[in-house]
């Protein structure tokens, strides 16, 4: 069998990566439109081997899609360039929320859940009190912001969700989907038994564990479990992993396209047969094509072939945010944590900061990343704003909130246009949808990747994974 994979990011790697593994596999074409691999994990070193985070920066361990990706770590020879950050390190236990003109530490372990710290109003732990009166309300889907207070409290929504949500997809919790985002289990929780701890009492007698986490523990992953990693990333960063991946999956014979834009996508009548068009022109006719870029751009290509599937992939919304890494000479904070979030009701132009050289010291530096925007970004900054004008900004925020005097040595700023995919309430039956019209239609294409399954670095991974195993049931 033959494929094509049209995106060269974490999705497309993937997707490629476990292809290369069946037997009946005869050719894998990775069709990329940039000049490189690895979508919007993108990582800048300096001439004096400082490096930029300006996509992902940390990768959680756990779960079977924390697993994955460690295995998948380890059989690309990467297993000794992995930083590994355990507890207790700050950047695991500290994290703080900017309110009210205040860095607050969110409660990290049950004696600061049992005490009343700002911005919260009451000790966190009643929040369990809240959700074992409030009651249920049993819906399809719900925004988390809406959800969270039902169930924890108010409090807990606008100081804990509403800042994680802007830090997380850079999204409003006001939209966002409780089934589809990180607290759909959550939600599930309530749907299935009528709360969370009602849930959670119900149920843990009788854990089942997932049948993923028991039979794939690498050695790595193993050794996250016994030393208790919190988060890992990669020497020299995380453009490590997708530079090395392309490497050694070209060695494979996989083939590897870069500067290759998809530009439309033809059929023959009753769909069967795709051909994908670049736009040079030149055609690429395969047994099955793995859609990984984004659901906008996956649209466009729908246009004239089906209208009515262009338009369930154009209801996925996306949104832009200014990233920008603050680089200055010598130790230029006491503070130690990951990093600080602010909610959304702050009169503040920044969604969130990362310490970056609190987890991963680079010499006698200090880094840091602003991130800004997101679903607020035209709002806030319009439609086009200088990189100058938002590095001035984001230096201007982080001075004022972080007491910060010293000049940076280096800013640079990116501005990545529809990078985050938000899922937004109905997303899952909005991929759902899609999905079955592929099927329905009988079109050779699987749609991959962070705008349908989970927007974190495993989750596109184990997405990659999983509809390429969904070809084969
Ligand atoms: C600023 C930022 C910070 C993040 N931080 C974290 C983090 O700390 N931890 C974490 O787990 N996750 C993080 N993420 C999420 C994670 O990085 C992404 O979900 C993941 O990289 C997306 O991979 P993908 O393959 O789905 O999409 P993409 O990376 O978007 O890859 C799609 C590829 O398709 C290509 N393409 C587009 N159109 C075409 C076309 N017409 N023809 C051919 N190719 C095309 C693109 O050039 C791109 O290379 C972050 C994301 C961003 C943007």
């Amino acid at each position: 069998m033959s494929y094509v994979v049209a995106g060269g990011g974490l999705g497309g790697l993937a997707v490629a990566h476990y292809l290369a593994k069946l037997p009946t596999t005869r050719k894998i074409l990775i069709l990329e439109a940039s000049s490189r691999m690895g979508g919007w994990v993108q990582t800048s070193t300096m001439n004096d081997g400082v490096y930029f985070e300006h996509g992902p920066r940390t990768v959680r361990p756990v779960g079977p899609a924390g697993h994955n990706t460690l295995n998948l770590i380890q059989e690309l020879g990467l297993d000794q360039d992995v930083l590994p950050i355990s507890r207790p390190h700050p950047i695991i236990t500290k994290r703080l929320i900017y309110a009210d003109g205040t860095l607050c530490e969110l409660p990290s372990n049950l004696t600061s859940a049992l005490r009343t710290l700002p911005p919260f109003k009451r000790p966190i732990a009643t929040c369990l009190w809240n959700d074992i009166r409030a009651p249920a309300k049993i819906c399809e889907d719900d925004t988390l912001f809406e959800f969270v207070s039902r169930r924890l409290g108010a409090d807990i929504a606008q100081n804990l969700i509403d800042p994680m949500t802007r830090g997380i997809c850079a999204g409003d919790a006001r939209q966002i989907s409780a089934a589809a985002f990180v607290a759909g289990p959550l939600f599930r929780m309530e749907q299935e038994s009528g709360g969370i701890v009602k849930h959670l009492l119900k149920n843990s007698f009788f854990q089942e564990k997932s049948v993923l986490e028991e039979s794939e523990e690498s050695d790595l992953v193993q050794r996250a479990k016994s030393e208790k990693w919190g988060v890992w990333s990669l020497k020299g960063g995380l453009e490590t992993f997708t530079q090395k991946w392309s490497q050694v999956l070209e060695k494979q014979g996989v083939e590897i396209r870069r500067d290759s834009k998809i530009s439309d996508l033809r059929s023959n009548k009753k769909g069967e047969e795709l051909q994908v068009i670049m736009e040079n022109d030149e055609v690429f006719e395969c047994d099955h094509l793995f859609l990984t870029i984004p659901a906008f751009v996956s649209s466009r290509l729908f246009d004239k072939l089906d209208p009515n599937l262009s338009n369930i992939l154009n209801n996925i919304p996306f949104v832009d945010v200014g990233v920008v890494n603050l680089e200055f000479e010598g130790r230029v904070t006491d503070i130690e944590a990951f990093g600080f979030l602010v909610p959304s009701n702050q009169p503040v132009r920044i969604l969130g900061t990362t310490f970056d050289t609190c987890a991963f010291p680079q010499g006698n530096k200090t880094i840091f990343t602003v991130m800004m925007g997101g679903k607020w970004f035209q709002e806030l900054f319009g439609e086009n704003p200088s990189p100058d004008s938002l590095g001035e900004i984001a230096l201007s925020e982080l001075r004022h909130i972080m007491n910060i005097q010293e000049q940076p040595n280096r800013v640079m700023v990116k501005i990545h246009r529809k990078c985050i995919a938000q899922y937004i309430v109905g997303h899952k039956q909005q991929v759902q949808l899609a999905r079955e019209r592929v099927r329905s239609h009988g079109y050779p294409l699987s749609l991959v990747g962070s705008s349908y399954d989970g927007a974190g670095v495993n989750d596109v991974i184990m997405s990659g994974k999983q509809q390429v195993l969904a070809v084969f049931e």
